[in-house]
């Protein structure tokens, strides 16, 4: 599984990109960077667009990806999947003819840039099969794990600390990295409690709950404000499995 982190940012300031993770050329999770990060060719290879919940910094880009693909006047239907109630979001607050066109409807004699498709637990798309399980975040949140022939990789999503997800991963076999989201420092705890998000020192609490204790973690999410701080705070805990996510880069699993 080839995976471009195209961003992976709790928030935007120069040099920091929302998350968005383009997967084998074909697929995005999250879209908080497609068009600011990915050339006009390549926004022609999307095929389907995977959503974890439905905060801005994880949907925003759908809009400008549609309006560049319908300005450069071919494409192919793109699929948006999520639970049903994240794709009402979607729908009812972006896609409402206010906010954004409705890109799920035809126009101008065009096909639709994106159909919307709710997703129950398992999906199977170009040799991906996708399981999505809910999180403890926002009002309807999800975290994946994305499995080929060769092994799993596990996405938390934006999430506090949660239970389901993990019981889901410590049934799976062979898998071969875990993106667990970091927002905070230690020091806001509180805030990440409050917010359903994980700080340095709740993230070492969740790994509690993951029973292979090899697979390398990445850590994203982090708010570009504490950058430094969470960073910091990481190299103290000496543990070679944790590694900060940088956007630009491409893993392959
Ligand atoms: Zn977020
Ligand atoms: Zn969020």
């Amino acid at each position: 599984m080839k995976i471009r982190v195209l961003g992976c940012s709790g928030g935007q300031l120069p040099g920091y990109f929302p998350v968005s993770f383009f997967m084998n050329d074909h697929l995005i999770l999250d879209a908080g960077s497609i068009t600011s990060c990915l050339s006009l060719k390549d926004q022609h290879k999307i095929r389907e667009i995977l959503i974890t919940h439905g905060h801005l910094d994880h949907i925003k880009d759908i809009c400008f990806l549609a309006e560049n693909l319908f300005l450069a006047g071919s494409y192919r239907t793109i699929s948006i999947y999520s639970s049903e109630a994240i794709l009402m979001d979607i729908k009812k607050n972006i896609f409402n003819g206010i906010v954004w066109p409705d890109m799920t409807k035809s126009s101008f004699q065009q096909a639709p840039i994106y159909s919307l498709r709710s997703i129950k637990k398992m999906l199977s798309v170009n040799g991906l099969s996708i399981e999505a399980t809910a999180v403890t975040h926002s009002h309807a949140a999800l975290g994946y794990i994305i499995s080929d022939k060769k092994g799993a990789v596990v996405f938390s999503g934006d999430t506090g600390a949660t239970d389901e997800l993990w019981e889901k991963v410590n049934r799976t076999k062979n898998i071969r990295a875990i993106f667990l989201e970091c927002s905070f420092p230690s020091a806001l705890s509180d805030i990440a409690w409050k917010s359903r998000h994980l700080s340095t020192s709740s993230v070492i609490r969740e790994l509690q709950k993951i029973k292979n204790t090899k697979v390398p973690i990445y850590l994203y999410h982090l708010k570009p404000v504490y950058f430094e701080k969470i960073q910091s705070e990481i190299k103290k805990l000496g543990n070679s499995r944790l590694h900060i996510l940088k956007s630009g880069s491409t893993l392959n699993f």
